[in-house]
């Protein structure tokens, strides 16, 4: 395994690999960036088949997470963490304390947060050990009721908004009453998703390979499910992948019909050639980290103590930043991923500048 020279290394600033005896903790952090604050990122629990596996998946989330805070304005670097294990079978108390005590030795160079295979259970064990995790703790909602430090209601809203903001700009209209949208993982943000559609107006067809999430969505929304292969060659308005990454690629594209792409799903692209392939096609295509930046926006304002309505308010902000990507692609040709990048390494470069000491971890 090489790690300086992997293709996703980019510049990492620091990457840990995790190990406990007794636990049988196996974990990898990768810190990214911190030009513009501590890296903020979830931990992530899934069962790689190999470490490779893992490491090129830490590497990708964790550069992902730089550009993703910096786009959406906030003052933190990109970071995330995973752990090689089942999520369902592998937890155990001293192996969440092993991985807290790992996120503590960084001294806040690291901040985690719940991810794919976490939530709050995990985050309180970590929070056992350590301060910097953020979700461990219930915090007031928009409506002033008490809610859990999940992001993932966040992450939903931003990416209705944004979804809006496309189908404005690509289809150009404002309502979504009768539209049709196809959506691939019904999860929590997937069906936090669809509950958004389904009180706009919209039509929702729903694909997952957990049954129980479709017989959700078909019941409460009254969506159609559709087997998971069938979701890509929908006739519908938009596609809303809301699983894993690495969906976009040469294969789904020879069936992918909806002239908008736009879900929360991280590294949807399977390789920038991607991108401009969509371009091509008069496919317009949200960039993963602008439309699904609701999540680390909402765990940002819970770590400074900030207001649910200045949250709310700088969620709703997505859609602009994404109109901004839609308007300078059309008006350069070039595809919106490359302009989403263009713009986050910007501010990334503009907060390198007013950075004056070598090391960069903000207080
Ligand atoms: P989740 O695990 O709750 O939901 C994902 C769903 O996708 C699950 O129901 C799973 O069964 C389903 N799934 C997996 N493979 C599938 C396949 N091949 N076809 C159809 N369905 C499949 O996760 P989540 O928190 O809802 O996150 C969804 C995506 O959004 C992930 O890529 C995640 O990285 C990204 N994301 C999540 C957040 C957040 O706040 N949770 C923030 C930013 C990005």
């Amino acid at each position: 395994m090489s790690v300086f020279t992997h293709p996703d290394f980019d510049a990492h600033e620091q990457v840990v690999f995790c190990h406990d005896q007794a636990s049988g903790l196996k974990a990898i952090i990768a810190i990214h960036d911190t030009t513009l604050g501590p890296a903020l990122g979830g931990c992530r629990m899934f069962p790689y088949v190999n470490d490779d596996e893992a490491l090129r998946d830490v590497l990708r989330l964790s550069r992902g997470m730089t550009l993703k805070s910096s786009l959406a304005g906030l003052k933190l670097g990109g970071g995330k963490a995973v752990i090689i294990g089942d999520p369902h079978t592998g937890k155990s108390p001293a192996l969440l304390h092993a991985m807290g005590d790992f996120v503590d030795s960084l001294g806040g160079r690291y901040i985690t947060a719940a991810d794919s295979g976490t939530g709050e259970p995990e985050m309180q064990a970590f929070a056992q050990r350590t301060r910097h995790v953020i979700g461990a703790t219930p915090r007031a909602t928009l409506d002033g009721s008490i809610a859990s430090g999940d992001p993932s209601p966040s992450t939903a809203l931003g990416v209705f908004v944004g979804l809006k903001a496309a189908v404005r700009h690509r289809l150009g209209r404002d309502d979504l009453i009768g539209l049709k949208v196809a959506i691939q993982g019904v999860g929590h943000v997937g069906l936090g998703l669809a509950r958004h559609l389904k009180e706009a107006g919209a039509q929702l067809w729903v694909s997952d390979i957990f049954d129980a999430n479709v017989r959700t969505a078909v019941e409460e929304l009254g969506a159609c499910a559709v087997r998971p292969h069938d979701i890509y060659g929908l006739d519908v308005d938009v596609f809303a992948p809301c699983a894993m990454g690495g969906i976009l690629n040469a294969e789904t594209l020879t069936t992918l019909r909806a002239p908008v792409i736009a879900g929360a799903a991280n590294n949807q692209l399977a390789s920038p050639e991607i991108g401009a392939e969509l371009q091509r096609r008069n496919c317009l295509y949200a960039p993963d980290y602008a439309i699904n930046a609701g999540g680390i926006i909402d765990v940002y304002y819970q770590r400074v103590g900030g207001s649910a309505s200045q949250s709310d308010a700088h969620i709703r902000g997505i859609a602009d930043t994404l109109r901004q990507i839609f308007e300078r692609a059309a008006a350069s040709g070039e595809c919106t991923s490359v302009i989403a990048d263009r713009l986050a390494l910007e501010r990334l470069q503009g907060g390198e500048q007013l950075q004056a000491t070598p090391h960069r971890l903000h207080a």
